[in-house]
């Protein structure tokens, strides 16, 4: 914990707070004031208990409205980006978005970075991206109206933030109404479909997806139920076809957003590779600048991958994930399988997973995970539009996630840009094999080293996670 303090780790925010003897404060782990001696340094599991120690609460990192859930500032940032959201048009450059924040350029800059791992002017082209995709599906209204209602300056200035973002154009989205079945997403170029293989393939026995060729084939769930989607991948372009109980009408606007979002599209690859490159780290980006981090098609899939994938190795999480599908997924046809429901594992007892070769704690996470989205005491799906620091503190609260699995989770399934799972060995030793350490960094030095990586660490991860691999074919 002391180690914790010291490295200012906002992640261990909740999980303890500790007490300063000598000046008779309490605080947060991450707090910024100036740090103890170890001797002088008490720990509490509250503030309750740390104020029975005698101790006063710290003005700076005001620990007693973490506990009680309070932070104005967040909650102020959320409600100016609730407000974008709702109408962008309000909004016509990042400067009126800082008049009606009331902090200054500098400091809104920063808190957007820190809430939302996104620059304020990123933040308003989402909300009015956001925005036309719901007049383009709702309303009948022509393009350059949409355009200007949600705050475009130009129409064509819409029709290339619109196709870089959806992989095709307005209107062609719009017409995805009458899809029955396929459409084609236009792929950035340089898109590195050999890395995009690789990371779709990586597990050959899964029995929710499989690759063969230039043929992804997954098992996914959406909202009207599970579907058989098929992708075909070529240098230009994915061509999407889907199938199963849940392919109803509207199902290819649902299809889209997640395969964009699988290919990471709203990703700024581009930035990430800038930034490494400037840092003298040319090598980390090498032949696939354009690398994105790929998502999972389903968010709870995702949710049970990062606990089932904490603190084993590979091969031994993918027989597991295989089991679990087999016992609680749907079966589609010719041996594939849809991830499982919530409520499907929701229902299950630890005994069940036992014989699985779970051990009891795992098997108690996962189920335990799956109630509170089932019940929907954990509205997973939500937490994609939320903040990344509301979604952090949801997710850490879970129990049986901790800091690797709550940034895993989301910076592979919820497509946060700025997270790092802390303690992953692909990390450590890409780290290390790039910075030239003699020993594989441990938490608190990760931490730092990572930091110049901000606001992209997530794609940072993704590259480090390349460096001990041979190239793809
Ligand atoms: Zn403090």
């Amino acid at each position: 914990m002391y180690a914790r303090v010291l490295a200012g780790d906002a992640a261990s925010n909740g999980r303890f707070f500790f007490g300063v003897t000598t000046t008779g404060i309490y605080c947060l782990p991450s707090c910024r004031a100036r740090k103890p001696l170890r001797k002088n340094t008490r720990f509490f599991p509250t503030v309750e208990a740390a104020r029975a120690g005698g101790l006063r609460p710290c003005r700076k990192c005001r620990p007693d409205d973490f506990a009680s859930g309070a932070d104005p500032v967040l909650e102020s940032i959320e409600a100016l980006v609730a407000e974008m959201r709702a109408d962008p048009a309000a909004f016509p450059d990042v400067r009126a978005v800082a008049r009606r924040s009331g902090f200054g350029p500098t400091r809104l800059f920063e808190l957007f970075r820190l809430h939302y791992h996104a620059t304020p002017a990123d933040v308003l082209l989402r909300a009015r991206l956001g925005a036309a995709r719901a007049r383009l599906r709702e309303s009948g209204a022509g393009l350059a109206a949409i355009a200007a209602e949600t705050g475009f300056e130009s129409l064509s200035a819409f029709h290339d933030q619109f196709r870089r973002h959806a992989g095709l154009t307005p209107a062609a989205y719009r017409a995805l109404a009458e899809a029955s079945g396929s459409f084609t997403l236009a792929l950035p170029p340089g898109y590195p479909l050999s890395y995009l293989r690789r990371a779709l393939g990586r597990d050959p026995q899964s029995l929710s997806e499989r690759l063969e060729g230039d043929v992804y084939t997954a098992g996914a769930r959406l909202a009207s139920g599970p579907v058989r989607v098929v992708l075909r991948l070529s240098p230009e372009a994915v061509k999407a076809e889907w199938s199963g109980p849940g392919a109803s009408a509207g199902a290819a606007y649902e299809i889209q957003e997640r395969v964009a979002g699988m290919l990471g599209f709203d990703q700024d690859a581009a930035a990430f590779a800038r930034l490494a490159r400037r840092l003298g780290f040319a090598r980390l980006v090498a032949g696939r600048p354009e690398l994105r981090v790929v998502q999972s098609l389903t968010v709870f899939d995702g949710l049970l991958w990062a606990i089932l994938g904490q603190q084993i190795n590979m091969p031994f999480a993918f027989l597991l994930r295989a089991r679990l599908i087999r016992l609680a997924g749907e079966p589609l046809d010719d041996g594939l399988y849809a991830p499982p429901a919530p409520a499907a594992v929701a229902a299950l007892a630890a005994e069940d997973l036992l014989p699985l070769q779970f051990s009891r704690q795992k098997a108690q996470y996962v189920i335990r995970a799956a109630r509170l989205v089932a019940d929907g005491a954990l509205a997973l799906e939500n937490l994609r539009a939320s903040s990344a620091t509301r979604a952090e503190r949801t997710l850490l609260a879970v129990h049986g996630l901790g800091p690797w699995s709550v940034n895993y989770l989301m910076m592979r399934s919820l497509g946060f840009a700025d997270c790092v799972p802390y303690g992953d060995t692909g990390v450590t030793r890409g780290l290390q094999t790039l910075m030239h350490l003699e020993e594989r960094p441990d938490i608190p030095a990760t931490r730092r080293l990572m930091a110049a990586f901000a606001p992209w660490r997530s794609l940072a991860t993704a590259h480090l996670w390349q460096l001990h691999q041979p190239e793809p074919s």
